[in-house]
C-alpha cells in the first residue's frame, strides 16, 4: 500500500513514477503490484507499481473524453509537432529507457541503446509525417464532388504485451494519437516501467491533459474494466490469441471495432539452393531475446538433401550465441521474462519428450538464472504439440520437405499466419513460394528489417486487421464521404 503519490522508485539509477497518469495528473491506488528483474529475480521488488481497479479505468476513459475534445480538434500540423517533440525527447532519454527496460524485462541493453529506443522515435516521426503529408481522395462522379475525409474516432484504449514493451507500445500509440484519438494506454504487468518513462515524455512534450493517459494494473482486472468502457471508440491489443478473445467479446457488447496483434509460429523454410550459411545463421539467432519475439522463424522446414549440412551449420552457430546477463554487451540470448514463463516453455518440451519428438540440443532450464537452453526439437510429425503452438521461448522445431509444394504446405500448416522467412537463391522461387505463404509478412533472404508505411498484422488466429502507414491511420479513423452536387452551390 503506497499512501503518498505521486511515488516514484529507483530502478538502476532511473527514476521512474510509479502511479498512474490521468487527465495530466499522476495518482495513485490503493493496491500495488510488484515488478521483479528477470535478471535477478530473487533481490526482491524493483519497483510497486499502482495496481489499476475499476474506479481506476472509470476515471482514466473521462480524461480520454475530455482529452479527446482537445487533441481531437487540433491541427494535424500541432499534431505532428507534438509528436516531434515527444520523438527528440525519446532520443534523449536513450540511456534511461534501455537501462530501465534491460532490468524490467531483460531486453538486452544494448539492443534497446542502439536499435529499439531509436525505433520508438521512429514510430512517433513517422506517423507526424504521415498526418501531414495526408491527401484526401477527391474525385467527380455521378455528378457530384466526393471527399473522403478520415474523422478522428476517439477515445482508444491501447493494450499492449511484455515482450519488447517500450517499441511495441509507441508502435500501437502513434497511429492512435497521429489520427487524433485520445489514448488509455494499459502496458503489462510483467513490465510496466518504460511506460510511465512514455508517460513523463507526453507531459514534456506539451500532449494536453487526458490526450495520453497511462493505466497500470493487472490485465484481469483494470484492463478488463477499460475494454469494457461504453465510452470508448477504439480497442487496440497486441497480446496472446486467448486475451484477445476476451477483448473482443467487451468489444463486440459496445460495437467498437477492435484490432489484435497477437501470437506467431512462423515458418523459416530453407532451400536447397539458399545460401545455406546465411540461412543457418538466422534460423540460430531465433532464440535471441529467449525467443519471446512474436515474428520467430520457429519452424525451421529445410529441404532434405541439404538436412545434414545445415544442421551442422545450426549447431555451429548456436554454438557461438552467449547467454548471459542482458547489460553485458557481450551477450546473445537474455532470460525469460518471468519464471512462470520459464517453466511454461519447459512444459512444452516436457511434453515434446513425452510424445516421442527427438530433442537435438537443449532441452532444459538453466541454473541459476531465468535463461532456457537454445533448443531444437525434431518433432514425431506435423500434429506435434511443439509444431503446432506458440511456444514463445528459445524452442525451435526442425522438419525436412521433399518439394516446393511441399514446403509451402508444411509453412502453412498451422493455425498462426503471422509471418514467414523464406532462404532461396532463386527470384523465381521467392516469388512463387513468398506469395503461396499464408502470412501477413514474408521475407526472402532477411528478416525483421521493413518499411514502416508497409501493412503489418496476421493471418488466421495471429490477428485482426493491420498496423503500418495508412492502414492504422485508417482503422483509427470515421472516414467519411462528402458528397455535393454539381451545379448546386456557387
Ligand atoms: P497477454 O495476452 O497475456 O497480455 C497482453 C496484455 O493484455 C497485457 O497488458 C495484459 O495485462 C492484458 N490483458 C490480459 N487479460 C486481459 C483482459 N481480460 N482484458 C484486457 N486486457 C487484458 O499476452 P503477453 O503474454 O503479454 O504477450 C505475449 C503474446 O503477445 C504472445 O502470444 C506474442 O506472440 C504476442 N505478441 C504479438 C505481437 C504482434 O505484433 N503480433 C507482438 C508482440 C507480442
Amino acid at each position: 500500500m503506497t499512501d503518498s503519490w505521486p511515488a516514484r522508485a529507483d530502478v538502476g539509477g532511473v527514476s521512474i513514477a510509479t502511479g498512474h497518469l490521468i487527465g495530466g495528473e499522476w495518482v495513485g491506488s490503493p493496491d500495488t503490484f510488484d515488478t521483479r528483474s528477470p535478471l535477478d529475480w530473487d533481490a526482491g521488488p524493483l519497483a510497486q507499481i499502482a495496481r489499476g481497479n475499476e474506479e481506476t479505468a472509470a476515471t482514466a476513459v473521462a480524461a480520454a473524453v475530455d482529452g479527446f475534445a482537445v487533441w481531437g480538434a487540433m491541427s494535424v500540423a500541432d499534431r505532428a509537432d507534438a509528436m516531434h517533440r515527444l520523438a527528440d525527447l525519446i532520443e534523449g532519454r536513450t540511456e534511461d529507457i534501455a537501462v530501465a527496460e534491460s532490468l524490467d524485462m531483460g531486453f538486452l541493453e544494448n539492443s534497446m541503446r542502439e536499435r529499439l529506443v531509436g525505433r520508438g522515435a521512429l514510430n512517433f516521426r513517422t506517423y507526424a509525417d504521415l498526418i501531414v503529408t495526408h491527401e484526401e481522395r477527391v474525385w467527380d462522379a455521378k455528378s457530384m464532388y466526393n471527399a473522403v475525409q478520415r474523422m478522428p474516432a476517439g477515445p482508444t484504449v491501447v493494450i499492449t504485451p511484455w515482450n519488447a514493451p517500450f517499441m511495441l507500445s509507441t508502435w500501437k500509440l502513434a497511429p492512435a494519437l497521429a489520427a487524433g484519438n485520445s489514448v488509455i494506454h494499459k502496458p503489462a504487468e510483467w513490465s510496466p516501467l518504460t511506460a510511465s518513462i512514455l508517460a513523463e515524455l507526453t507531459v514534456e512534450a506539451g500532449f494536453p491533459p487526458g490526450a495520453y493517459n497511462l493505466v497500470q494494473g493487472i490485465g484481469e482486472e483494470v484492463g478488463a474494466a477499460l475494454v469494457a468502457d461504453d465510452r470508448l471508440r477504439r480497442i487496440t491489443f497486441t497480446g496472446s490469441p486467448e486475451t484477445a478473445r476476451h477483448i473482443g467479446v467487451a468489444a463486440a457488447k459496445n460495437i467498437v471495432p477492435f484490432t489484435a496483434e497477437l501470437g506467431g509460429k512462423g515458418p523459416l523454410v530453407v532451400f536447397a539452393d539458399a545460401d545455406l550459411d546465411a540461412a543457418a545463421k538466422k534460423a540460430a539467432w531465433q532464440v535471441d531475446d529467449s525467443g519471446q519475439v512474436c515474428l520467430a522463424g520457429t519452424r525451421l522446414l529445410v529441404d532434405a538433401s541439404i538436412y545434414d549440412e545445415f544442421l551442422e551449420r545450426f549447431h555451429h552457430h548456436t554454438d557461438e550465441l552467449v547467454l548471459g546477463d542482458s547489460r553485458n554487451p557481450n551477450t546473445d540470448i537474455a532470460p525469460c521474462v518471468h519464471p512462470d514463463h520459464r517453466d511454461r516453455i519447459d512444459g512444452f518440451v516436457k511434453r515434446a519428450r513425452e510424445n516421442g519428438d527427438e530433442i537435438l540440443r537443449g532441452g532444459h532450464p538453466v541454473e541459476g538464472s531465468l535463461h532456457y537452453e537454445p533448443t531444437l526439437i525434431a518433432p514425431k510429425s506435423n500434429d506435434s504439440e511443439v509444431v503446432q503452438s506458440e511456444i514463445f521461448g528459445p524452442v525451435l522445431t526442425i522438419q525436412t520437405f521433399a518439394s516446393e509444394a511441399e514446403a509451402v504446405e508444411l509453412a502453412n500448416s498451422t493455425e498462426y499466419g503471422l509471418s514467414a522467412i523464406v532462404y532461396t537463391t532463386s527470384r523465381e522461387r521467392a516469388e512463387r513460394v513468398g506469395r503461396a505463404i499464408r502470412a501477413g509478412l514474408v521475407w526472402v533472404n532477411t528478416f525483421l528489417v521493413r518499411d514502416l508505411t508497409a501493412p503489418f498484422g496476421g493471418c488466421g488466429i495471429s490477428g485482426i486487421g493491420r498496423e503500418g502507414g495508412d492502414h492504422a491511420l485508417e482503422f483509427h479513423s470515421d472516414l467519411k464521404t462528402l458528397m455535393i452536387l454539381d451545379d448546386s452551390t456557387t
